[in-house]
């Protein structure tokens, strides 16, 4: 059995502490060299490491020792550096095909891309070596990756890549995005583009100044307009609504044809769903070791991820099935009501918001669904009394806590430090259970997207209120980090008999972690009404039926499942007003 050590001195930073861990190891004890420091790093030798896992106990965070399953005997693909991640297999491009990968956070997604990207040369496991691509080719001798390799080494592949952290653009670009867009436009298709994502009316404002979704579809133009033949989109739909994510699939699906591949990861499972033709699976261990699926039917793929179970490589890599029960309304009485409302109206400038009448009630989930720039956050300032009313009833102002939905951070202050309050107050509850500890010393400003996504909902929850709003939670959260935020956002507003509106565009979470939905309807920027909030049914029913878009579920995971447009189930179930089977 193959074991690997790795060991992450990026966090493990105290040397003495480093140096403790050493001398604890029973193989070191008995005279040999087992663990070891050298520089600033410990390192261990897997050839000595008897497994015990002494040290991993004593550094769960940073330390892993994992035996590989017998399938893994093989040579990784790449390998960074002694007891660093290591990449087995590969997702492979097809022309004429949209592949999807999809796999948690940290399971070397990136790593991939960037091979297929041409940008990282892989080692095949020797780290002090670069392989050639007679190596490579020969390598993957008899597989899809062979022909894509040799097209890689004669030029043949060009590739166009859309980075997950678009809030890094708007810090090295300026001016324009009609200037920006240009200087790129290699098809001269600006128009064209700009038309089919809905950002002509954004050409001439300054990238700076853009929202999270129009920055989205900026950077989704800007990597259309090379021109390539592999285009690869990590992630395409955060801060996107429902409407948005669902033209921008259409349109990125449009661009596979006989002469162009490609693949996008996604964590939002029904736009993979509907955009994929084909999925690969990655799983392993964050940080350690991933490992890359043989390509699945997108329906089958998405299925046995859920399931925690790989068939065909007879892989277990969850313990638990995920799977999605329809749930029965709960008729909460006059007693816990929370808030109540009618009448509401506002007017903003340009904007003006109507709220006919609703309650919410304490320990619920409501989930939110509206397009963006409809009123949400406005509502929920007017709840709070933040912000005045011009008319209608509000009974009684609640306190409110916010976690806004475009999140940046340029603070050098500690995790530590910022979520002090959470700490003391919520170590079991919030900070062990969104895995927060391991980013205790890290700067917010070092923080990836999914960490500072954790880290600001941890900050909004552990604020002393009885509504709390969490715009936008799943933004760059893996889909088991999605499932973990819906139980942790449930079971808190149960303990604390709080209440939860839970903005999100991704349906299957909303699905997951909601008891109720409120509807926002209108014209963004122009006006916007509430209603609701509905049973389940009642509220998906509303908004997809305004979509026009019906939903199923899988008979097999329960999941919810777009219908393709004119089937048999979608006008079945369109002539019975069923738009969201359940
Ligand atoms: P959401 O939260 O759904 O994205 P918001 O409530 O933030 O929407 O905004 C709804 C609309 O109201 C937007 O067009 C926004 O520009 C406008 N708006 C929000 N606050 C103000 C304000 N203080 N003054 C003028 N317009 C505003
Ligand atoms: Fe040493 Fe045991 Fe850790 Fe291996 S698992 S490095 S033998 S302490």
């Amino acid at each position: 059995m193959t074991r690997i050590a790795a060991v992450n001195n990026q966090k493990l930073k105290d040397m003495e502490r480093k140096r403790h861990i050493a001398s604890m190891c029973p193989v070191n004890r008995g005279g040999a060299e087992c663990m070891y420091v050298e520089g600033s790093k410990l390192l261990i030798n897997e050839e000595l490491c008897i497994g015990c896992g002494i040290c991993h106990n004593l550094e769960p965070e940073t330390i892993a020792i994992i035996n590989l399953p017998e399938e893994l005997q093989e040579t990784p693909v790449h390998h960074y550096g002694q007891n660093e991640f290591r990449l087995y297999n590969l997702p492979i491009p097809m022309f004429g095909k949209v592949v999807g990968i999809i796999g948690r956070n940290g399971i070397g997604k990136s790593t991939a891309i960037k091979i297929l990207a041409g940008v990282l040369k892989p080692n095949l496991g020797e780290f002090l070596a670069e392989a050639g691509y007679a190596q490579l080719i020969d390598f993957f001798k008899g597989t899809e990756a062979q022909g894509f390799f040799e097209k890689l080494r004669d030029g043949k592949i060009t590739v166009a890549y859309k980075p997950q952290q678009i809030e890094l653009i708007p810090k090295s670009a300026s001016g324009k995005v009609k200037e920006l867009l240009s200087r790129i436009d290699e098809k001269g298709e600006l128009a064209n583009v700009s038309a089919a994502l809905g950002i002509t009316q954004i050409l001439s404002h300054d990238i700076r100044s853009v929202s999270g979704g129009e920055l989205q579809r900026v950077a989704i133009a800007a990597t259309v307009l090379r021109k390539a033949n592999l285009y690869i989109f990590d992630e395409l739909t955060s801060y996107l609504d429902m409407k948005q994510r669902l033209s921008v699939s259409r349109f990125i699906k449009s661009l596979a044809d006989s002469e162009t591949a490609v693949m996008v990861v996604e964590h939002d499972l029904i736009i993979l769903d509907s955009l994929s033709d084909l999925i690969h699976m990655m799983y392993g261990k964050e940080d350690a070791y991933g490992v890359v699926s043989m390509p699945k039917s997108t329906k089958a793929g998405i299925n046995e991820y859920l399931s925690g179970y790989l068939r065909e490589e007879n892989v277990r890599f969850r313990d638990k099935k995920i799977t999605f029960e329809p749930k029965q309304g709960v008729e909460h009485k006059e007693e816990f009501v929370l808030i109540s409302w009618s009448g509401v109206a506002k007017r903003l400038d340009s904007f003006s918001l109507a709220a006919e009448s609703g309650q919410l009630s304490k320990g619920d989930v409501v989930g939110v669904l509206g397009e963006n720039g409809i009123g949400k956050t406005t509502f929920v300032k007017i709840l709070a009394g933040v912000l005045e009313r011009d008319s209608g009833k509000i009974d009684p102002l609640v306190k409110v806590s916010y976690k806004p939905q475009y999140l940046d951070s340029d603070s050098e202050e500690l995790v530590m430090a910022a979520l002090s309050q959470a700490i003391s107050k919520y170590s079991n509850q919030l900070v062990h259970s969104l895995d927060i500890k391991p980013l205790y010393t890290k700067k917010l400003c070092e923080l990836s997207g999914g960490e500072l996504q954790r880290v600001s909902i941890v900050a909004c929850l552990s604020q002393d209120a009885q509504l709390y709003l969490l715009d936008e939670p799943s933004a760059y959260l893996d889909v088991e980090q999605r499932l973990m935020v819906s139980k942790v956002l449930r079971d808190f507003m149960q303990l604390k008999g709080a209440t939860a509106l839970v903005v999100d565009h991704d349906l299957l979470f909303i699905d997951y972690v909601s008891d109720r939905i409120a509807v926002f309807e209108g014209a963004p920027a122009l006006h916007g009404s509430v209603h609701g909030p509905f049973s389940m049914e009642g509220g998906m029913t509303r908004f997809l039926k305004a979509l026009s878009i019906t939903f199923r579920r899988d008979e097999v995971s329960h999941r919810p499942r777009a219908n393709k447009e004119g089937s048999v189930k979608d006008r079945e179930q369109r002539e019975k007003g069923r738009y969201y089977y359940s």
